[in-house]
């Protein structure tokens, strides 16, 4: 399908990913932890036995700075961090326990960061196996980790399928040694190409590569050339960002010369070309940045309307439970969100003095639950069903908004529901703004945007 260019730059605008509803900037500063804590306890109660627990383990150390990124991290080269990283994540682990008062049924596992695989085989095998030790692994897990092509050795891969991992995501980003030695990752071709062969020969049955489009230097010829490469690969999935340049909250960015970035016209064109060069090569548009091949698991899930979101992305799990471990972290307990402290020196000292470290977060009113089930419904399933108890509001807020994506064919509706269109699910983002009645109410994204452009 090709899309309209002057449909894509009307939609470019400031509009959250939506892994959670409400997004994070209205999320309170200061969460109460003791309600936390009764939540978190209450909806483990009801969903571990009959669904699993979702977990996700933030490991933020990597030994170089890649200057584009804006995850929290900690770049060092002493490996002696691990020890005291993994001692704290065990005591929060430990806190968690507690509150559960039963062993854990882990359905889906996400190691995330930083670079997990800065810490030994020997390190994340020892951390794995200790939170498996008061644990029940779900019939149907799913384990998966964030791998650095260049460091992610045969051993790690081997010992991680050991503890049940099944899937790997490689951050490849662009291979053009130039774009390479500006954003300083340096990683050759064959790096990820033998990180890709050994996950597969280990017995990996999914592998996803992550692009970037955007980056200084970056032109349709080395992004062709990139995607190219990477499709010879044959990644189960690939997840294709825009690089969102916000050099006052990422401090690595300013080492840029803002001279070397595309225009935003010229990302379009990146955008364009990389969009069609994966869906020309068998790869199915997911929504929200992500691509599939026939046969990942993620698009039969999107075919039979199986697809959820969380913090993660899209997963084929549905729990709703998410508890994440480690500095920064953010926890869903379906009601109320919850995020760790920030930095290594506050969690490690709320840790010390035993406490749960959540810093901030968001305890959903009814009306956020119904309209994060909308928000869930159009980015998984493409459809929902309106409520008629929320008439009212969605005539106030919503409708007017989808008039205006029915007149460009993103969307079919009446006052019972809404489908999406082919059209509109590349532009899901911007459908799913249609129900966040937080940015419909204060407009946040014209006054003070503060989410990246949906290109
Ligand atoms: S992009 Fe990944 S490897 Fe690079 S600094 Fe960020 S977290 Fe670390």
């Amino acid at each position: 399908m090709q899309i309209d260019p002057s449909l894509i730059n009307k939609y470019n605008v400031p509009v959250p990913r939506y892994t959670s509803y409400p997004t994070v900037p209205f999320w309170q500063d200061d969460i109460d932890a003791a309600k936390w804590k009764t939540v978190f306890k209450e909806q483990f109660k009801q969903g571990n036995s009959k669904e699993g627990i979702s977990l996700y383990l933030h490991l933020p150390f990597c030994e170089s700075l890649c200057t584009y990124c804006g995850c929290n991290k900690k770049i060092t080269t002493n490996h002696g961090v691990e020890n005291e990283y993994m001692a704290s994540l065990e005591k929060e682990w430990e806190l968690y326990l507690e509150l559960m008062g039963e062993a854990p049924v882990i359905r889906e596992l996400h190691l995330g960061g930083g670079t997990p695989t800065f810490f030994s085989p020997d390190n994340l095998e020892k951390l794995l196996t200790k939170l498996f030790t008061n644990s029940k692994i779900h019939p149907q897990h799913e384990f998966s980790i964030e791998g650095h092509p260049n460091n992610t050795t045969k051993e790690h891969l081997q010992r991680l399928y050991a503890l049940g991992f099944r899937r790997v995501s490689y951050g490849v980003q662009d291979h053009d040694p130039e774009v390479q030695r500006i954003i300083n990752r340096i990683q050759p071709i064959e790096n990820v190409q033998r990180a890709t062969d050994t996950a597969r020969e280990i017995g990996f049955h999914s592998v996803n590569f992550d692009l970037i489009y955007g980056l200084p230097l970056q032109t349709t010829k080395t992004l062709t050339k990139t995607i190219l490469q990477c499709i010879e690969m044959k990644p189960d999935r690939i997840a294709f960002y825009s690089y969102a340049h916000v050099p006052w909250t990422s401090r690595g960015q300013r080492l840029f010369d803002e001279k070397d970035l595309p225009s935003t016209d010229d990302k379009m064109k990146l955008y364009q070309l990389g969009k069609q060069l994966l869906m020309d090569n068998g790869y199915f548009d997911i929504g929200m940045d992500h691509f599939a091949l026939a046969t990942d698991d993620l698009y039969a899930a999107k075919l039979e309307g199986r697809l959820h979101r969380n913090f993660m992305g899209y997963t084929t799990q549905h729990t709703s439970l998410l508890l994440g471990l480690g500095v920064s972290s953010i926890s869903d307990a379906g009601v109320a969100f919850a995020q760790n402290e920030k930095t290594l020196h506050d969690y490690y000292a709320r840790i010390e003095r035993e406490e749960i470290p959540v810093m901030r977060g968001y305890f959903l009113s009814e009306e956020d639950v119904a309209f994060r089930k909308y928000i869930l419904d159009v980015s998984c399933k493409g459809k929902t069903i309106f409520k008629e108890e929320h008439l009212a509001i969605l005539k106030k807020y919503s409708f007017p908004e989808l008039e205006k994506l029915q007149a460009d064919n993103l969307v079919n509706w009446n006052e019972q529901g809404l489908t999406v269109t082919d059209l509109g699910w590349h532009f899901i983002r911007n459908i799913c703004k249609a129900f966040d009645l937080h940015l419909l109410r204060n407009m946040v994204a014209t006054a003070n945007p503060r989410f990246s452009k949906a290109i």
